[in-house]
């Protein structure tokens, strides 16, 4: 069997990051990139907010660039899945795509979370051309114009106003008569002129053109159906921790995120080692998760170096 010391699961700037860090310890890492290459950064059109690239860079490039730079250092960089895992005592084994098996004496896991979608064709369609789950990281190219959220909890509020502040409007789409979001982020919401907030409203289509998107069409849950004209179309509605293959073996909150020991990378299992999105519901940045994937390397090496 493959013996590693350090298997990093997952290729957004976590994972990469602790990649380059390992590597540069002569911890000799191989890093699996799962099944989204590059992670949730390669659905996101322009990065303008990661320092260091003052003219903005596209997600696919920049994590093109991490890719490199952790190769540079000697870092294992493979396609693969990792199928199943055993984290029940060290070292620790992995199989990928149901058949190679890998034993390691530390992991990283930093295998992201997906945001949830509708799941309309018409949606899928303009992945990237005005639909979008990061109002962060897109919110600045719909600069005064009209756009639209769906959600109804605090990441959709927080949005909404965020996109508010450099938007002419904003709709916020919510399927229910309230909104799940706390107190104050409703506060917040409905003291903000221009937030429209539609509740009992579905979104039955994204409409577009060559361009991207121009509108979507809702329905109330009365059957009456309106159009309403954006160019910016946002889903708020909840991530999902990539913490399936898991099957339990690492504590995880009730959102199902891994938890951590605070202000370090530290899981329930020594040995094991968290970073990026899949321990982080709250920041979800580009720049967080690789700062994460840093502490996660380093607390890696600490343990390793301990042993
Ligand atoms: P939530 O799960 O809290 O909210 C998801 C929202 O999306 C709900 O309003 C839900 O509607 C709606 N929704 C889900 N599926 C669909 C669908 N198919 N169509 C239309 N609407 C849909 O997710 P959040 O990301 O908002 O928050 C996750 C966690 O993070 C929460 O615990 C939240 O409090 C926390 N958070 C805290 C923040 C803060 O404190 N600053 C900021 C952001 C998040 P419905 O209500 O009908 O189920």
């Amino acid at each position: 069997m493959e013996k590693v010391k350090v298997l990093i699961i997952g290729s957004g700037p976590a994972g990469f990051t602790a990649a380059i860090y390992t590597s540069r310890a002569n911890l000799s890492p191989v890093l699996y990139e799962g099944i989204e290459p590059g992670g949730q950064l390669t659905t996101t059109t322009e990065i303008e907010n990661f320092p260091g690239y003052p003219e903005g860079i596209t997600g696919t490039a920049m994590m093109e660039d991490l890719r490199k730079q952790a190769l540079r250092f000697g870092a294992d960089v493979r396609r693969g899945i990792i199928t199943d895992i055993d984290l029940s005592k060290r070292p620790f084994k992995a199989v990928i795509d149901h058949e190679h098996e890998i034993e390691a004496e530390a992991v990283i896991v930093s295998t992201g979370a997906s945001a949830k979608y509708l799941g309309l064709e018409s949606e899928a369609k303009y992945r990237g051309m005005g639909v979008s789950a990061c109002a962060t990281c897109d919110g600045f190219f719909y600069r005064k114009k009209d756009v639209a959220v769906v959600g109804g909890g605090d990441t959709a509020c927080e949005e909404a106003t965020y996109l508010a502040s450099i938007c002419k409007k904003v709709y916020l789409i919510v399927r229910k008569n309230y909104l799940r979001a706390s107190k104050a982020m409703q506060e917040r919401v409905f003291n903000t002129p221009n937030i429209e907030v539609l509740f009992e409203h579905n979104t039955k289509e994204v409409l577009g053109d060559e361009y991207g998107v121009t509108g979507v069409r809702l329905v109330h849950t009365s059957g009456e159906e309106r159009t309403i004209e954006v160019m910016g179309f946002f889903l708020a509605i909840g991530h999902n921790p990539n913490t399936e293959f898991l099957k339990g073996q690492l504590e995880l909150d009730e959102q199902k995120y891994i938890k951590v020991v605070p202000g370090t990378s530290k899981t329930s299992v020594e040995g094991v080692f968290a970073a990026g999105d899949v321990k982080d519901p709250h920041y979800r940045q580009a720049i967080t998760a690789a700062g994460s994937g840093c502490i996660a390397a380093l607390d890696c090496e600490r343990w390793l170096l301990a042993q």
